[in-house]
């Protein structure tokens, strides 16, 4: 028999809605992952927790489930909180709204009690070409200032409270007149933040947040380019006084690569020939991104001529299959010829001047060029009459 909604929170069936706010905020606090890393059975606790106070937070949640229990709840439509990213931005409407304050966490807080969420913070990453086309997993040590567990980021010693600022009473702001003016400056006795530390906790010495090093999993899916962006939940600055922590935006930089090119889901390679197979064709492999490929090269083919190989470019972020692969062919004239070559190629050579004539130098020289200098002559003559 698992344990009931009420059970898990510790409270009794019929507590207070402040009571139940009350007892989620503390295993909340107490189980939360950044607090508990790789403890599954905290995780654990961290869910069980939230799906309770989901349903006994709710009325009619609390109604159906005390009537008709789970079961009921889950013919009523309902099935439980679906992934952490719910249970967390759950955490922020909790403690958002015990403090007064509805949702959102950011901006200035007037309330020295409030929770403040982290700030998102940035990590630049520079992967090789091969690790963009077919992603990667990256182990990186970011350095930030996380929520301080001795005292829940409060910056009080624990058992002592933060004091309001008797100055500007919690305000952050204090307003003086000058002349006829009312001027509101920061409050010089808090500097703005509206509370007094008078016993700081020994370990973030009254900050709330402690400087740690943090080995992060970066998870960088392939078809990735410089330039895009993935944002890591949960991983930025630690929040304080119960606030939730910031997010972690990670910026791709991809190296070039010595032979690939790419414009997004295509790859360009320029591809040596040989003058001979190129005259004669051949069948050549070619190196692509995935392995190799066999390219069939016409016989006569030219130097630029480019050839398209279906499927052998980037896989798509978006999903839904890869991209092509253009091959350009450089056909290249042979430089260190033996003699028994360099004879060979005279031979073909011979061979080749009988054709010369009707080549492309034949019509230039003897064709339609000489006809066309002798229209510009006869046009010049009309233009002199
Ligand atoms: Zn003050
Ligand atoms: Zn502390």
């Amino acid at each position: 028999m698992s344990k009931s909604y009420y059970e898990i929170l510790g409270v009794g069936k019929d507590a207070s809605a402040e009571a139940i706010k009350k007892a989620y905020r503390k295993l909340a606090m107490k189980y939360h992952p950044d607090r508990n890393q790789d403890n599954p059975e905290a995780e654990e606790r961290f869910k069980e927790a939230a799906e309770a106070y989901e349903v006994l937070s709710d009325l009619q949640k609390r109604r159906i489930y005390d009537t008709y229990g789970k079961e009921g709840l889950r013919n009523s439509g309902y099935s439980g909180p679906g992934n952490s990213e719910d249970i967390f931005s759950h955490i922020n409407d909790l403690f958002g709204d015990l403090f007064g304050f509805g949702g959102g966490t950011r901006g200035r807080r007037r309330d020295p009690n409030a929770p403040v969420q982290g700030e998102d913070l940035r990590y630049d990453i520079r992967i090789s070409f091969m690790e963009a086309v077919h992603g990667v997993t990256r182990q990186v040590e970011v350095t930030k200032r996380e929520t301080c567990w001795t005292c829940e980021g409060s910056g009080a010693r624990p058992g002592h409270k933060p004091q309001v600022c008797p100055s500007c009473h919690g305000r952050g702001q204090v307003i003086r007149s000058q002349g006829f003016f009312q001027v509101t400056t920061t409050c010089p006795h808090c500097n703005g933040a509206g509370q007094i530390i008078t016993d700081p906790c020994n370990d973030c010495h009254g900050e709330g947040l402690v400087n740690r090093t943090k080995k992060v999993s970066i998870r960088i899916p392939a078809g990735v380019d410089t330039g895009s962006r993935m944002r890591l939940s949960g991983e930025g600055e630690g929040g304080r006084r119960g606030g939730p922590s910031g997010d972690l935006y990670v910026v791709i930089h991809v190296d070039e690569h010595e032979h690939f090119q790419r414009d997004g889901q295509t790859i360009y390679l320029r591809l040596p020939v040989s003058m001979v197979r190129a005259a004669l064709g051949c069948e050549a492999e070619v190196p692509t991104i995935h392995g190799t490929s066999k390219l069939k090269i016409p016989a006569g083919t030219q130097s630029g001529e480019r050839f398209v190989l279906r499927g052998e470019g980037v896989a798509s972020l978006r999903g839904g299959g890869k991209g092509d692969m253009v091959v350009e062919v450089q056909v290249q004239t042979p430089v260190k010829l033996t003699k028994e070559q360099k004879e060979l190629l005279r031979e073909f050579d011979a061979l080749s001047k009988e054709h010369e004539e009707e080549g492309f130098f034949a019509r230039l020289f003897h064709g339609s060029l000489g006809k066309q200098k002798k229209k510009s002559e006869a046009s010049e003559k009309v233009a002199n009459v």
